[in-house]
């Protein structure tokens, strides 16, 4: 049977729909929701003789085409010559179609706007905004909003149907009155008309900033809406049963008494934090910060003892096959001496192992599952989890977080999730804002603090001697080479020449290498040679960015250290100062520096707490890059700048919550509106 055709038309707004829908502009909410990027002022009009006189900006101006060729050098061009009151000016187009040469034929009036500038034969606009208009023709009244558009999406496009949204939607302000004026803030309705359509007079530095009224009053309502949808999940979790972990039992009694160590106060508040969650019969979600080498390891351990002495399992996932490994060592190391049984799975396993590893978790065998993404795999099934530890939180996605957790068969596990990344305030209450936070805010006794010291690139062979007399005083070093970002086989390659380069320049000592490329049984040789002390320097990528533990490394070089992320530096930085001896991060530049990236490496220099770090970091990056793509990929917050706007962060979850209590109504009604307009606010 043929498919029914569909007339051109159709097809033709098929595409349009399809075209918004891939912008998230399906619903007349969301069309009217969608708010200019900036705007163009087009409400003005400059003679050419004033305009001439304001080169370097832009302008509006209008006059009669004099001549209009097509060139052929240097290149292909459509250049144009209008003329008004004596004066000339020359438009430029580089990539044009045939009927714009009608459009802008001799004796044609036009009004162009865009930057002017003073060329080779005067002033000139290089593709500027044309219109064809007669003389007299009005002037818009308010400035022209420009909006994000995806491909193939003109303004014009836009502006209409965003334009017959908002004759259709239902405009009542989801805020009350009362509160809405206790809140000083501007009524919905007015707001949005304002941006769209931005009256004769209105502060353009304000609307540009986005600070003007009319822009907190968004603000605001996004943010309402995230507070709403995150409380509501955490009150919906209250609602999810999970099992009772009762309090500590003769495992986790028995690991108490045989830690090496006595736990800090920090780590003991955490932990009594944690065994109070996991003795609840809803499910724990908690994250656990702590700066580097502040011991979370052995708090995940105290956890997941507790979980095995209910008869539950614990299941710990890393992001990496050398930081799962390395707890693996540890965890086991510290279990399975009582008795513990505890299983290994990752990726590189051999397809029998691998069988062996599930079956074991499957039938309960297992009591605890340390490894990687693999744990993740649809074909692992837990018997009777009870409590997910995520190590490194902020390395998994959302998704992988969930998929976790939803291998408690019948019941929820608790989760807890572990950072080293501290997390500054603003951040924690948006994008954290369903997690309880414990942090450990001290270090084990008996470090020394970590000496950073900045030296240029060309100092590099008084460093490598000081490689050297490292060595010989029995310590090791880390030399951490730069991150590539446009090329991973080029971040290789340094890796690699660098090792080599090392190895010749210190012939008497044992040098190894690891990067992301090795076969993972390879890497752990290498890990494993360089914790044993078999070698003295360990040139490395990123790879060992996160929770490798080698408390005998007390030297670390870091190259080309300004391309680095500060709170990056930090955790590498973190590799070092483990152990008793004083330790030194000698952080390499390729100068000249930039003030900005002066100002960076000194904040490394000065300080050595990880928060301090992160809120430095977020002032001068801003919040996407600080969470990296992961988590900033699915850009939650279209209008509020967490940067910036923390203050309307506090006051939207002080009204989050009375209206959760005392107006459940009005809190659907906002929520309906901003869900309606974007679907991901919620990530449980
Ligand atoms: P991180 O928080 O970065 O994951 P780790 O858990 O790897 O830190 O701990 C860093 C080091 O400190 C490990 O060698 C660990 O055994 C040790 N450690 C942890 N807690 C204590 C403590 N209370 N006293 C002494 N050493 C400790
Ligand atoms: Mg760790």
């Amino acid at each position: 049977m043929p498919s029914p055709r569909k007339s051109p038309a159709a097809n033709k707004s098929l595409r349009t729909a399809d075209k918004l829908a891939r912008l998230g502009l399906s619903t007349d909410i969301a069309r009217v929701l969608h708010l200019p990027l900036r705007y163009e002022d087009e409400t003005r009009l400059h003679t050419l003789q004033e305009a001439l006189k304001l080169g370097g900006m832009t302008v509006q101006v209008e006059g009669v085409v004099t001549e209009c060729d097509v060139q052929y050098r240097p290149r292909r061009q459509l250049v144009v010559t209008m003329a008004e009151g004596g004066d000339t000016l020359t438009l430029r187009f580089l990539n044009f179609y045939g009927s714009q040469t009608t459009q802008m034929a001799v004796g044609k009036r036009l009004r162009v706007r865009g930057e002017l500038r003073q060329g080779f034969f005067g002033a000139e606009m290089v593709h500027p905004a044309v219109k064809s208009v007669e003389t007299g023709a009005p002037l818009p009244e308010s400035l022209t909003p420009v909006y994000p558009a995806g491909e193939g999406l003109s303004q014009t496009l836009l502006r209409k149907v965003i334009g017959e949204a908002m004759s259709r939607i239902d405009w009542s302000d989801t805020l009350p009155d009362a509160l809405r004026t206790s809140l000083d803030l501007m009524p919905f309705e007015a707001a949005v008309r304002l941006l769209h359509h931005p009256p004769p007079g209105v502060d353009e530095y304000l609307l540009g900033e986005r600070t003007h009224p009319a822009w907190v009053r968004m603000k605001f309502d996004e943010l309402l809406a995230q507070q709403l949808s995150m409380k509501r999940a955490q009150a919906a979790r209250r609602q999810q049963g999970a099992p009772v972990l009762a309090a500590a039992g003769a495992i986790t009694q028995a690991l108490g008494a045989t830690l090496p160590f006595a736990l800090t106060g920090a780590q003991q508040r955490v932990l009594a934090e944690i065994r109070h969650d996991l003795g609840a019969p809803f499910p724990m979600q908690r994250l656990l910060q702590g700066d580097v080498g502040s011991g979370k390891t052995v708090v995940a351990a105290l956890a997941a003892a507790q979980a095995i002495d209910s008869g539950y399992q614990a299941a710990l996932m890393a992001p990496t096959e050398i930081l799962a490994e390395q707890h693996f060592r540890k965890i086991a190391g510290w279990l399975a001496p009582l008795g513990v049984r505890v299983a290994w799975l990752t990726g590189s396993l051999k397809k029998r192992e691998k069988e062996a590893a599930r079956a074991s978790i499957e039938s309960g065998e297992a009591q605890l599952v340390v490894g990687t993404h693999a744990l993740i795999q649809d074909d692992v099934a837990f018997e009777r989890l009870g409590l997910v530890i995520v190590d490194e939180q902020h390395r998994f996605g959302v998704a992988q977080r969930l998929t976790l957790r939803n291998k408690g068969l019948g019941s929820v596990p608790h989760q807890l999730m572990m950072s080293a990344t501290p997390i500054p305030r603003t951040l924690a209450m948006t994008y954290y804002a369903d997690l309880e936070v414990s942090v450990i805010d001290e270090l084990p006794p008996g470090r020394t603090p970590i000496v950073t010291r900045l030296v240029t690139q060309e100092r590099r062979d008084e460093v490598i001697q000081r490689v050297r007399s490292a060595a010989h005083e029995g310590r090791q070093t880390y030399w951490v080479c730069p991150l590539i970002e446009e090329s991973e086989a080029l971040q290789l390659q340094t890796a690699t020449d660098t090792h080599a380069l090392l190895a010749a320049a210190l012939p008497e000592l044992q040098v190894g290498l690891v990067h992301g490329r090795l076969k993972p049984a390879e890497k752990q040789q290498v890990m494993q040679a360089f914790a044993q002390g078999a070698l003295h320097v360990l040139v490395a990528t990123t790879v060992i960015e996160v929770g490798v533990d080698v408390p005998n490394a007390s030297l670390m070089v870091i190259e080309h250290a300004e391309r680095f992320g500060l709170s990056q530096l930090h955790q590498l930085r973190g590799r070092v100062g483990r152990g008793a001896a004083a330790s030194v991060c000698l952080l390499m530049y390729q100068g000249p520096l930039g003030p900005v990236a002066r100002q960076r490496l000194a904040i490394m220099r000065e300080s050595s707490d990880g928060f301090e770090i992160a809120r430095r970091d977020l002032e001068i990056r801003g919040p996407g890059e600080f969470l990296g793509a992961r988590q900033s990929g699915q850009a939650m917050l279209r209008f509020a700048d967490l940067a910036t706007d923390q203050w309307l962060v506090e006051r939207a979850r002080d009204v989050a919550q009375t209206l959760l209590s005392k107006a459940p109504a009005v809190a659907d009604a906002h929520l309906a509106r901003w869900l309606g307009a974007k679907e991901d606010y919620l990530r449980v």
